[in-house]
């Protein structure tokens, strides 16, 4: 089939290398000048386990309230209080109850995990190198957030993540760099989850989809797309381009894209900060990467730089930076690694993440045969790049999916989706 994938970030590009792979003629059409450019662009970088952890756990509500009015909190709200954001906040809420946290949390790992399969075959059999490293520490400030995180940790035993819990002098064993000044109550070692540059490892994909045939159309942006009888037929400046099949992986850009063919996902951009500053002392700086369980922020040593990021903003519709997502990029680079780095003189960055409530994507049909949907991925999409990728071209393809695709569809709505 000719297939159109719309979207050229880490999600539109893996799609397309298993589509080409699988045989298909396939065009990758891209609004900016390169691959990467907006939410893959600005990615911690982290992979595995410790990065598929939807927003909305046991616990959130209480923690994102309590630090609401602090310099430094793990949500920011601009002034612009809109009825999506509203409807997205009350939806993802419910999502925080136990059951409904552990399904989700479930299904984020069962692609999380058969992902990180695939990640490791490409990068033996392809000899990709993107700086990876091995190796995440979850930091518990209080024994309530260790508390909190036990549904989650028995989820990673389950489909057999190896974790290890550490004592404070267990963990400074581990990290020595971990700075002695900041209390905590514990840490969660998961040596496989891996960290590594995820725009260049966008930019390598890219290449070897190249390789196998696809094409990538730069600076188009696609207006709308037209699903017909026995194809699907999009916009681009005015002309209208036919192929057999789309696949819509265009991050935060999907929502307008699909509710024009009358398919409303509850999807929303949250705003998410990362920063990238030189090492200072090569010493001082980590050799894991750590992610502050209370913040919500995680932070990564990529080559000469430290990579932090996090903190969701919701409500802003610019790429201003709010000073209380700044600080608390910050203060987390200083509460764990002080001399490693100059924090404050970083750069920032920040851009939209595609969220769903339940914090798990949606691949696969929709009600029009031709059209596909990779999208929502949220905070974790590197971690789910390559097995949603594959995903797609299998059910495309009309392939048997290698895992069960249970809740990752739009099925998991109802009837009113199809
Ligand atoms: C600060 C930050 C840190 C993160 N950290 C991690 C992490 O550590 N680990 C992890 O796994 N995930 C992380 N994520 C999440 C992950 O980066 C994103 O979920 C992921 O990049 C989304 O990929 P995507 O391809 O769906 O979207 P994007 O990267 O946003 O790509 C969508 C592309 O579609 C293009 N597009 C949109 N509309 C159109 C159109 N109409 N026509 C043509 N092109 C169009 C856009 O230009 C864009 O390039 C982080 C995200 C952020 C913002």
């Amino acid at each position: 089939m000719r297939v159109a994938v719309i979207g050229g970030g880490v999600i539109g590009v893996c799609t397309a290398y298993y589509l080409a792979e699988a045989g298909h003629e396939v065009a990758v059409i891209e609004r900016y000048g390169n691959v990467a450019q907006e939410a893959s662009f600005g990615n911690l970088d982290l992979m595995g386990p410790s990065a598929v952890r939807p927003w909305a756990t046991p616990g959130t509500v209480g923690r994102v309230f309590s630090m609401l009015f602090r310099p430094e909190s793990p949500m920011a709200f601009s002034a612009r209080f809109e009825p999506a954001m509203w409807r997205w906040l009350r939806r993802s809420m419910s999502e925080c109850a136990l059951p409904r946290y552990k399904q989700n949390q479930q299904r984020l790992l069962r692609l999380a995990s058969y992902s990180q399969e695939l990640m490791q075959h490409l990068v033996q059999t392809c000899e990709l190198d993107f700086q990876q490293r091995n190796g995440a520490l979850m930091m518990f400030r209080t024994s309530r957030e260790l508390e909190l995180a036990q549904p989650m940790m028995e989820l990673l035993g389950e489909i057999g993540g190896r974790h290890e819990l550490l004592d404070i002098e267990a963990a400074r064993q581990l990290e020595p760099a971990l700075s002695s000044e900041t209390a905590f109550h514990s840490a969660l070692y998961i040596p496989d989850d891996w960290s590594g540059n995820c725009p260049l490892f966008v930019r390598q994909m890219k290449s070897l989809a190249q390789d196998k045939g696809v094409e990538f159309h730069f600076n188009t942006e696609v207006q709308a797309i037209r699903p017909e009888i026995g194809g699907v037929s999009f916009q681009i400046e005015g002309r209208s381009i036919d192929t057999d099949a789309v696949v819509v992986a265009a991050g935060s850009d999907s929502v307008r894209l699909l509710k024009a063919i009358g398919i409303s996902l509850p999807l929303y951009p949250v705003k998410v900060y990362s920063a990238s500053t030189p090492i200072q002392e090569y010493e001082l700086a980590p050799q894991l990467s750590v992610f502050d369980d209370t913040y919500r922020v995680g932070l990564t040593r990529l080559g000469k730089r430290i990579r932090i990021a996090g903190c969701a903003e919701l409500g802003s519709s610019n790429f201003d930076l709010n000073q209380k997502a700044v600080n608390t990029l910050v203060k987390v680079g200083d509460d764990w690694f002080p001399n490693a780095a100059n924090y404050r003189t970083a750069s920032f960055w920040c851009g939209p993440a595609a969220m769903l409530p339940e914090g798990v994507p949606l691949l696969g049909a929709t009600r029009y045969p031709n059209v596909f949907i990779n999208t929502g991925h949220g905070a974790g999409a590197w971690a789910m790049a390559a097995g949603s990728g594959k995903l797609m071209a299998d059910l495309i393809s009309s392939r048997r999916t290698e895992i069960d695709m249970d809740g990752l569809t739009l099925t998991r709505y109802g009837d009113r989706m199809r």
